[in-house]
């Protein structure tokens, strides 16, 4: 322990380095970190928050709120898994609201109470030093960068599951042709079709609630005899006439014609025998796995990877808070998230007062936040007014899609990077006769990750401007190229060569990278 100390004391010998990270992390952290001994600057957060779901936005606007303005990174999945929720009935004081409509609500409290929320990603951090350095991605230019914090509240959520199956990924799967794992953004592709869903959890039936108002039948493959769900919901869904349970049954192979899927060949647990059931989708509702793989070295996580909490939300590094689904394996609700998210914030103030930290303008995130950063999600400007109210999602009724309302659609500016694409006809003549190859975006409005994604496109675009086209197709709007292209998940994003043939297709959020190193293959 004296060693412990004696290495802080020496690293606080050395003024000017402290911001270049001699100091080093103790268990002493009450004498080893104390901003007097640090100089505060704009380059210094008082606190981070990785990831905004509804945890770590309900962190953001408490911190806020007491003047120690943190900076959330929103990374890939803006609102968390609650966004992919098409129904939510147990948000207190809500009785049932599409996700995206609560989580748009949390954003626009956070940012008017003064949080700074960017369109960046964790790449890495480092809690041995201190104050914190946390390496972060932006997801629109692609840079990476160091940013330090004198605290930080881990909020990453959880990863889907995979079935780990043939006909699933790689190669040779399915995924994004067929299978998928969210029904809010990929569910309005199945109408009048059939489709499964494997799980018997919540999850499971609040996606069966869904896809059978759209669907003609849902098949519900449960692997045990019973659901792990329970309760009023599950029995009114399962009443449902188009929904089919079929219990002690595992998916063994998912099978297609190449392009899409066509049938899953199953196996009953009790008695062997295999059977082949057609449908046109297949929705994975599997539970997922805590996403804490980028701070393994970094703080304690149990065998399974959840974060291990020391007292209250505080990890087994002072400073650094864990909340929601990355920590807890029992409860992973969106409202204990929430109320994690509190209890973090408040340990946090602690926190920041036992260091002696005062709120002040000298730091990053004291004065308001760059418009640039909070706008790189469609959001308030996409609002439409009504009745006096701003809300950027509507339902138009029970189980149907909420509608995220958009710009409407109009003819692009000659200088705009991406076309939007109102006529099937006229985009397949200016196919033709194109002289480069050609990217198009499959999205809809109600899509947070294709909100997510608009930017990020146009940002490819600019870059490749004048040698690739880009164009941006509503599937709700022009239904024909949808079918055209089979689009059975978005965003889609299907990239042409100056032949006009499909080279290759990517389904789902991506990080602005990938997205150019697959617009780079097309020049090749
Ligand atoms: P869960 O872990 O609760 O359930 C996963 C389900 O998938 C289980 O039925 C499990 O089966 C099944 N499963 C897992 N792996 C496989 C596999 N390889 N093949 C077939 N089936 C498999 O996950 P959820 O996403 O449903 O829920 C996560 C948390 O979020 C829960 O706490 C839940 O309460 C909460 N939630 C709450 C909602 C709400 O409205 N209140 C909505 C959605 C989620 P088995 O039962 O055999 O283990």
């Amino acid at each position: 322990m004296v060693a412990k100390i004696l290495r802080g004391c020496l690293c606080a010998a050395i003024p000017a380095v402290m911001l270049g990270g001699c100091w080093r992390a103790t268990k002493d952290w009450k004498m080893a970190y104390r901003v007097d001994k640090i100089k505060l600057d704009e380059k210094i957060y008082p606190s981070v928050i990785v990831g905004g779901g509804v945890g770590g936005l309900t962190s953001a606007i408490y911190l806020a709120q007491a003047r120690c303005t943190p900076l959330v990174l929103e990374g890939n999945t803006p609102g968390g898994a609650l966004a992919k929720s098409h129904s939510v009935r147990n948000w207190p004081g809500v009785k049932d609201a599409p996700g995206a409509v609560i989580v748009d609500t949390l954003r626009e409290h956070a940012l008017g109470s003064g949080a700074e929320l960017v369109a960046k990603d964790l790449v890495s951090a480092d809690f041995s030093l201190w104050p914190f350095a946390i390496k972060i991605k932006d997801l629109l230019s692609g840079t990476e960068s160091t940013i330090r914090t004198l605290s930080c509240i881990i909020s990453t959520g959880a990863i889907p599951n995979y079935l780990g199956i043939p006909g699933e990924r790689g190669q040779d799967g399915y995924w994004g042709r067929g299978v998928t794992n969210c029904a809010i953004c990929d569910g309005s592709l199945y109408k009048d079709k059939t489709v499964a869903i494997v799980g018997g959890g919540d999850s499971a039936i609040v996606e069966t609630d869904y896809l059978a108002s759209i669907a003609r039948t849902v098949h519900v493959l449960v692997r045990k005899d019973a659901f792990k769900a329970s309760g009023e919901v599950k029995d009114r869904v399962l009443a449902r006439p188009n929904v089919n349970v079929h219990f002690n049954t595992v998916v063994k192979r998912i099978e297609g014609d190449g392009t899409r899927v066509t049938n899953v060949i199953l196996t009953d647990v009790i008695t062997g025998s295999e059977s082949s059931l057609p449908i046109d989708g297949l929705f994975l509702a599997i539970g997922s796995r805590p996403n804490s793989w980028m701070f393994k070295d970094q703080i304690d996580l149990d065998p399974e990877g959840y974060i291990t909490l020391v007292r209250d939300q505080q990890t087994s590094q002072p400073g650094v808070f864990a909340i929601g689904d990355v920590s807890d394996r029992v409860y992973r609700q969106a409202i204990t998230a929430a109320g994690e998210g509190s209890r973090a914030a408040l340990q946090t103030l602690d926190f920041l007062r036992a260091i002696g930290f005062q709120p002040g303008p000298a730091m990053a995130g004291s004065s308001a936040p760059s418009t640039s950063a909070r706008n790189t999600i469609p959001g308030p400007e996409a609002i439409k007014e009504t009745s006096g109210e701003r809300s950027n999602v509507s339902q138009s009724s029970e189980n149907q899609a909420p509608v995220i309302e958009s710009a409407p659609v109009v003819a692009p500016a000659a200088d705009e990077p991406v076309k939007q694409v109102t006529d099937a006809n006229a985009f397949r003549a200016e196919l033709k006769s194109l002289t480069m190859p050609a990217v198009v975006d499959f999205f809809a409005t109600w899509c947070m990750p294709c909100k997510m994604m608009h930017p990020i496109y146009e940002e490819v675009a600019k870059q490749f401007a004048g040698r690739v086209a880009f164009y941006r197709v509503n599937v709700d709007e022009v239904k024909d190229l949808s079918g055209e292209y089979s689009i059975q998940g978005i965003p889609t994003f299907i990239f042409i060569s100056k032949s006009g043939s499909e080279m290759s297709r990517a389904v789902g959020a991506t990080d602005r990278d990938d997205l150019a190193e697959q617009v780079e293959a097309l020049l090749r």
